[in-house]
């Protein structure tokens, strides 16, 4: 029998005061933002350990003021140089320094920390988060790519573990919140909203002309530049249907998508009885962010209150997927189920970062995907019988991460002969 997952905090951290946070990801969007509800409730939260892949000089800074027990860097010349300067006397001098992917697994697992915050973006996160999941910690999980890449075996996982995987995504954020705790059998159907991105409204004949520096312009929201990317592709709606799928325990035909301008109900449960049950609120990724930390308490934020007097209507709008054809590929791909998903995230990864180089136009994002999803289903389905033993395992199954990892790198492979062909 489908039954959610059950979300109870262990009697010995309700015990505790003080929760112990390790933030992976800590100088971008979600890491700043979880530092900041840290810097509001310091009766509640103690860093213990934090992380980043660049903005070395912002990190020092959160060093100086949180003091953090074990700092994770990307490069051991990195690690030297801040264990030197912090070693003289500036802030800190007990924190240990520590690089890498070795680094990143040992902050994540940590025997200290209670609940980690997956604040990496990609799949970069795919094995800190899962350590962190072995380690069975509370895990506020922002970063939805490594769900979407091996969703399944994290759900097992944890409850082997006893992890806790907190949504902090606003979507799964509000369903969690408006779910709260009722079975999967009472669902039926999640509505994830989306605000439609920077090209809701323009005409489809100027999609051609699309520029990077508007691509990465959001009406609604404040975030990472490849989510922003996602966000506008709507490749970001498809990646969560997939996360919601394991995080709710879901099928996918259960879960639907809807334009709400002004994000201001983040998603919604339809219940069998035919009860709607949404959350509302300005878009302010803060929310979440608190809920999870102080989960299963609410923290006293204080943060700008949505008006609902100032809020002139509500607009929801079936997606226009000829606008957003990504939102098709990773549906198509969420129903196939094994490898696919994990294809077709390494695979967006790499167009979105060569989207960022300047390296291809807007509409060679999709273009790209849909040849690489057309390559796998080609591999999946048209192999010849006597060639069936040599599908990848990897494509129809993800039992472990190495295999997550192999379709990620299979679909990045695919990515790079694709763009050899448009350059
Ligand atoms: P970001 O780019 O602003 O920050 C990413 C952080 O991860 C930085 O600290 C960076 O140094 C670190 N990082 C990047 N690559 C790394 C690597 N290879 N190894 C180790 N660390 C690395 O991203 P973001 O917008 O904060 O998004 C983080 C995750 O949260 C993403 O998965 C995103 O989809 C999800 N998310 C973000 C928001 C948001 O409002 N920003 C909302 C919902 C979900
Ligand atoms: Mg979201």
């Amino acid at each position: 029998m489908k039954s959610t997952a059950s979300f109870s905090k262990s009697s010995e951290t309700q015990a505790s005061a003080l929760t112990k946070v390790s933030v992976l990801g800590a100088t971008g969007s979600i890491g700043l933002k979880t530092l900041e509800i840290v810097r509001q409730f310091p009766q509640k939260f103690q860093i213990e350990a934090l992380s980043c892949k660049s903005s070395i000089e912002q990190l020092r800074e959160q060093i100086i003021e949180f003091k953090p027990r074990i700092v994770c860097v990307d490069t051991s010349g990195q690690a030297s140089e801040l264990k030197e300067t912090f070693s003289i006397g500036q802030g800190s001098p007990e924190t240990e320094f520590v690089w890498g992917r070795e680094g990143l697994k040992q902050i994540s697992s940590d025997d200290e920390t209670d609940l980690v915050v997956a604040g990496i973006v990609g799949a970069a996160g795919l094995e800190p988060t899962y350590s962190a999941v072995e380690a069975g910690k509370i895990v506020a999980v922002a970063n939805k790519e490594p769900l979407v890449m091996a969703g399944e075996l994290f759900m097992q996982t944890a409850k082997k573990t006893g992890a806790k995987l907190l949504p902090t995504d606003s979507e799964h954020n509000a369903i969690f919140q408006s779910l709260h705790n009722e079975p999967s059998e009472r669902i039926a159907r999640l509505i994830l909203t989306a605000s439609g991105g920077p090209f809701r409204d323009l005409p489809l004949d100027k999609f051609e002309q699309i520029t990077l520096a508007e691509t990465l312009n959001h009406p609604n929201w404040e975030m990472g530049r490849k989510i922003t990317i996602d966000s506008a592709t709507m490749m970001n709606k498809g990646l969560e249907i997939i996360e919601a799928q394991w995080l709710f325990n879901v099928s996918v035909e259960k879960i639907d998508v809807l334009m709400q301008r002004e994000s201001i109900i983040h998603s919604m449960v339809e219940f069998i009885d035919g009860s709607f049950l949404a959350q509302m609120g300005l878009p302010d990724m803060r929310v979440p962010i608190a809920y999870c930390l102080g989960w299963p308490e609410r923290l006293p934020l204080k943060i700008p209150r949505l008006d609902p007097v100032a809020l002139n209507a509500l607009h929801f709008e079936a997606i226009d997927t000829q606008r957003f054809p990504c939102l098709s590929l990773s549906l198509k791909a969420a129903k196939q189920g094994g490898g696919s998903p994990a294809v077709l995230n390494g695979a967006n990864e790499e167009v979105v970062a060569a989207f960022l180089n300047e390296e291809i136009r807007f509409v060679d994002i999709f273009k790209t995907l849909a040849t690489v999803m057309g390559k796998l289903d080609e591999t999946l389905h048209y192999a010849e019988p006597e060639c069936l033993d040599e599908i990848p395992n990897f494509l129809l199954n993800i039992k472990s991460l190495e295999d997550a990892i192999q379709a990620d790198q299979w679909g990045r492979k695919q990515v790079g002969k694709v763009l050899e062909l448009i350059n």
